[in-house]
């Protein structure tokens, strides 16, 4: 796994209208190889925009993002090795739970993916429902599809938006379990946004506060919510 780094990142967008709206105004951050950084702030305070810069799916108004050490400015999503489940990151409609979930690791001619497939699978409790479609699926079972599909890939840096959020308290619980063990197990170097305290509490080896496109707060749980 690798090390992730936010050196000075900015992002400026360019509305419609022609005006400007500063949505990160200079965020400098560095997730260790293995670390679970989660990541909170009120709404617009630029959470989603991190993710995506890092994600390739939006482009740095300045400053830059590495991980492992090689800058990944430039570099379309499908050519970075991260792992996301947003929440408007849709699954494919036409493909069945098993096909979405091994999506691009075919392609890369991965070894051992049918072995992966039924560990990750097995433990995010998807192993009845891998020929179904997503249409058919429950809002929880689809986060979990995502999830599954984020963490096959055996990406370097894994991207988490409220992962948990539509899953039901006993599922939300079960699932939190199960992430944590892939995490520990997996070692993924990880970035997760939640509202949720507990999930930050359970998961997170360290808090980042964002507020107004800046970083308000680094620490511990412990530290943070003892505030
Ligand atoms: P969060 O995820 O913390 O809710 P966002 O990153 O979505 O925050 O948004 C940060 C700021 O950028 C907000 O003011 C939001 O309105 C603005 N913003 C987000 N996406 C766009 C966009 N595509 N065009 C213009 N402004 C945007
Ligand atoms: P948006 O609606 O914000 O454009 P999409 O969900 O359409 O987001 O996907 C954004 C990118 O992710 C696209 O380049 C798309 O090809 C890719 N993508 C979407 N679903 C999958 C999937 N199941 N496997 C691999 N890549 C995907």
């Amino acid at each position: 796994m690798s090390e992730l780094r936010l050196a000075d990142v900015r992002k400026v967008y360019q509305t419609r209208g022609g005006e400007d709206v500063t949505a990160v105004r200079g965020v400098s951050l560095e997730v260790g190889s293995g670390e679970l950084v989660a990541l909170l702030g009120p709404s617009g305070c630029g959470k989603s925009t991190t993710l995506r810069m890092i994600a390739g799916l939006e482009e740095l108004t300045s400053g830059d993002i590495l991980i492992g050490g090689r800058s990944m400015v430039g570099l379309p999503p499908q050519r970075r090795n991260i792992g996301v489940a947003f929440e408007n990151y849709a699954l494919y409609p036409p493909l069945s739970v098993a096909q979405n979930i091994t999506f691009g690791l075919r392609a890369r001619k991965r070894q051992g993916w049918q072995q992966r497939l039924t560990e990750i699978t097995e433990r995010l409790d998807l192993v009845d429902i891998l020929d179904d479609k997503p249409g058919g699926l429950s809002s929880g079972q689809k986060q979990r599809v995502a999830l599954a599909r984020a963490i096959a890939r055996q990406p370097e840096v894994l991207l988490l938006d409220e992962p948990l959020s539509h899953l039901d308290a006993a599922q939300r619980d079960t699932t939190r379990r199960e992430l944590r063990r892939l995490q520990q197990d997996l070692g993924y170097t990880t970035i997760l946004v939640t509202h949720d305290q507990e999930e930050a509490i359970s998961l997170a080896d360290r808090v980042v506060v964002m507020r107004d496109g800046l970083i308000q707060q680094v620490g511990t749980p412990e530290e943070v919510y003892d505030d």
